[in-house]
């Protein structure tokens, strides 16, 4: 198996092209990903089949789409308050859907506290209350989006407090004691295993992208009763292959791993092979 997965941040809207606007790129690369015979299939499948729970045959010339952060430009249409109206990824993935059949799923990342979601809606949105779980059962219940733990509060700069003991923030290479890895990787599964049953949160993103020895080597694989992940993904710019690292898994992301069409299209080409 050789199966990249896209990362997208619907909060990256700095203009109306392609290369300022996460969600101009996502449209666009729905359809270019078409165009070279590639297909769209959930990231939990491509677990499934890294995991030996599915027939590698199930991915075959696929990609997985996985979106970061979580906020309401994943689900609703908003007017961005200096680019204009703007089509959430979910309305995206459907317009895609309708125009040409294709199966389409992401998975969204969320950053689950809603009191962290609170503060960067402040911090990094308009401060519009733009950063509300209220679509996450919706959906869910819809099978077009997974829900999936980008952890508890991001370890984010700008909280005023956040699960990392010593309040070293900015980073997740600082979780590094099995209590902040509770704070920030169980105690999310947990809180959207109670809001979001029977669905149950097993995979996880790391913030940042960023990861350390204790997580990859001690926490993740050896507290598995504990936090429930069934695999973490990081951002190193390579596909999900058989061999690859289940706690810190392969993705690409848009505007750091390729930032034109042409960009995606020979990276698509390199990887998948
Ligand atoms: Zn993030």
């Amino acid at each position: 198996m050789r199966v990249p997965v896209l990362t997208y941040h619907a909060n990256n809207i700095s203009g109306n092209d392609y290369a300022s606007n996460d969600h101009v790129a996502l449209a666009e690369d729905l359809r270019l990903i078409q165009r070279r015979g590639l297909r769209v299939v959930p990231l939990a499948r491509v677990v499934d089949v890294l995991l030996g729970e599915a027939p590698e045959s199930t991915v075959e010339r696929s990609v997985a789409l996985s979106f970061d952060d979580g906020s309401w430009f994943d689900w609703h249409d908003l007017d961005h308050p200096t680019c204009g109206p703007q089509r959430a990824f979910a309305g995206i993935l459907r317009d895609f859907a309708a125009e040409t059949a294709a199966p389409v799923h992401a998975t969204s990342f969320v950053i689950v506290s809603p009191d962290a979601r609170a503060t960067l809606d402040l911090t990094c949105l308009a401060g519009r209350s733009w950063w509300g779980d209220d679509w996450w059962r919706a959906a869910q219940d819809e099978g077009l989006l997974a829900i999936e733990s980008h952890s508890w509060d991001h370890n984010h700069h700008t909280l005023p407090v956040t699960a990392q003991h010593e309040q070293r923030k900015g980073t997740f290479r600082t979780i590094d004691c099995h209590a902040d890895a509770d704070a920030e990787i169980r105690q999310a599964a947990d809180w959207l295993d109670a809001r979001l049953a029977p669905h149950r949160a097993s995979l996880f993103a790391y913030p940042y992208g960023e990861t350390n020895a204790y997580l990859t080597e001690e926490y993740l694989p050896r507290h598995v009763s504990e936090h429930r992940v069934r695999a973490a993904f990081g951002t190193e710019p390579a596909p999900v292959h058989a061999a690859a690292a289940r706690w810190n898994l392969p993705r690409c992301v848009a505007g750091q791993h390729w930032r034109t069409p042409d960009e995606l299209a020979r990276l698509l080409d390199a990887l998948v092979r």
